[in-house]
């Protein structure tokens, strides 16, 4: 197969939207009927970002192969619908350790590794391996021109490029048009010295993405075309936009598919984009609203909650209603009883996945409020261990129920650490407190059997199978079933023996999953229970 790659890299700044450009081109190329592919690159020296901070990484993305990957992995599923898996990223560390690893196998043959060719050669095998059976791949380059780290990925491009031609390869540069406010001017020098900056290492890019604030003109777009040396039709203007599902229609709209066209010499073709475009004026000018408390502690970086966001606006898209996110604090509310008020105003509580101890008391008072007050409540992975531990502790009276994580010698390990399970592969894994970070989690999709005619069932339209992906050290004690059960919480979803899912038999919709729902939810096909949690909400508003 002769893939087509489209390069799209970076300039000026970060955080111009390069995984949303890059996702909006592939998605228009999708609906037009391509077999599209798509890859992240980054140039971080992490093996993959799975013991990143989330504060300084944003989420860690967890895709159904299990791998944990950045960010921008879960926009290309959300705006593709499609599965991506690990070899839809990589990362500099892992280019690395595959050549030394090689090196000390003795596969180099006693040459000596250098930067040109080894570690290029090794970018370009994994960039075509991303390509295989794609007619075009759409790859990202992680990081901004002139970074020291992106050279190597930079030649790979260029070298790829001299390798198939024009036609095969082509390169988008995503920049900034910064407005200087005092004179309402925008400006295109930071552009032309970063199209410079590519130039120098020998890319010349063929189409410009100009991120802007403000509309730019058409002789502000020729001054581009002419400086940055692209055709007229190759200045493509990325205002900012209310929703970033409005950026595939807002490129195609910008004309991005001439040169695309033009330059790789696709046969004629149309984006089919009826569909999508209902789901973006419902995001836009939704019929309804319904207030969600989302109960967490990273909220001074919402970035790490993407995927969970993300779905709550596809879930939104599909009702035709607008999902307000009331954030809480959760150690905000373990401190301050008075907070427990907010509650009384929101439609539905949410409570998230997250690591460690703190704040898990207020996610427990926000758990306690859903259960009395009959609120819908959805908790996912740690929210699940939480909704169990606050059941045993106020309904069963077990005051020490505990979670190991929290406490590993606790006589009440609710929750408890497996110290040996299958991974995906049907590969036994041992895991002990002591496990280095990462490696230890369960990771991946599982299969999870759904009890029949519990709400969860339903919620999945039926299925008595599923599938969703996990990423959690500890897991709900079979132990207690029993307990659980003869008081009403029902262990609603199993997979070999492991506590999926869990719901309350006396309430109208309160549910707890051990994996993470929001991963496989995209804006065309929003996660099944999180669409339920959000109907259940908005007819709570309505019943109230
Ligand atoms: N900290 C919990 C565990 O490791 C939950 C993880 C999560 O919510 N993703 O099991």
């Amino acid at each position: 197969m002769d893939t087509k790659y489209i390069f799209v890299t970076g300039g000026v700044l970060s955080s111009l939207g390069k995984g949303i450009t890059s996702s909006s081109i592939a998605t228009l190329l999708k609906h037009s009927g391509f077999r599209v592919g798509i890859l992240k690159i980054d140039p971080y020296i992490n093996v993959d970002p799975g013991t990143m901070s989330p504060l300084e990484h944003g989420e860690v993305f967890v895709t159904h192969d299990g791998a944990e990957t950045d960010l921008d992995i879960g926009h290309y599923e959300r705006f593709l619908n499609m599965n991506f898996s690990s070899k839809n990223n990589f990362t500099t560390g892992q280019v690395y350790q595959s050549v030394i690893d090689k090196e000390r196998k003795g596969g180099y043959l006693g040459k000596t590794i250098q930067v040109v060719p080894h570690i290029v050669d090794e970018i370009k095998r994994r960039i075509k391996l991303a390509g295989e059976d794609k007619e075009i791949l759409v790859v990202e380059l992680g990081g901004t021109v002139g970074d020291i780290e992106g050279l190597p990925f930079l030649e790979a491009m260029r070298e790829m490029k001299h390798e198939f031609g024009m036609e095969r390869v082509i390169s988008i540069h995503v920049t900034l048009i910064p407005l200087i406010r005092a004179a309402g001017e925008l400006k295109t020098k930071p552009t032309q010295h970063s199209v410079q900056e590519l130039r120098r290492i020998g890319i010349t890019p063929q189409i410009i993405v100009a991120r802007t604030e403000k509309e730019i003109p058409q002789d502000l777009k020729n001054k581009l075309s002419l400086s940055c040396d692209v055709d007229s039709d190759c200045v493509i203007m990325a205002e900012d936009a209310k929703s970033i599902y409005q950026m595939p229609l807002n490129f195609l709209k910008e004309g991005i598919l001439t040169p695309i066209k033009r330059f790789l010499k696709l046969p004629e073709f149309k984006p089919d984009m009826k569909e999508w475009d209902i789901l973006v004026k419902q995001i836009l000018a939704p019929q309804s609203e319904v207030s969600i408390a989302f109960v967490g502690k990273y909220l001074t970086l919402k970035e790490s909650y993407k995927s969970l966001i993300e779905a709550l606006i596809h879930a939104g898209a599909n009702l035709d209603t607008k999902v307000n996110i009331v954030w809480i604090d959760s150690e905000e509310l373990e401190k301050n009883d008075e907070l427990v008020e907010q509650l009384k105003y929101v439609n539905g509580i949410l409570v998230p996945g997250g690591f460690g101890e703190r704040g898990i008391k207020g996610k427990m008072k926000a758990i306690e409020f859903a259960r009395i007050h009959q609120v819908p409540f959805l908790g996912i992975c740690l929210g699940m261990q939480l909704a169990i531990l606050e059941f045993c502790q106020n309904v069963l009276g077990i005051k020490e129920a505990n979670s190991m994580e929290f406490d590993p010698k606790t006589k009440e390990p609710v929750i408890y650490l497996i110290e040996n399970f299958m991974d995906q592969n049907g590969k036994e894994q041992i895991r002990t407190h002591k496990s280095p970070m990462g490696g230890t989690m369960r990771l991946g999709e599982y299969e999870c059997n759904t009890l029949k005619d519990s709400k969860l069932q339903k919620a999945y339209k039926g299925q008595a199978l599923i599938k969703e992906r996990h990423r959690h050290r500890y897991e709900a004690n079979p132990k207690y079933k029993e307990q659980l059960e003869k008081n009403g919480m029902i262990i609603c979803g199993e997979s070999k023996g492991l506590i999926e899912a869990v719901e309350l038999k006396e309430h109208p919709w309160f549910i707890g999953v051990q994996f993470h729902p929001e991963f496989t939810s995209r804006l065309q096909a929003p996660n099944l229970v999180i669409l339920e949690f959000i109907k259940q909400s908005i007819y709570a508003k309505k019943q109230s």
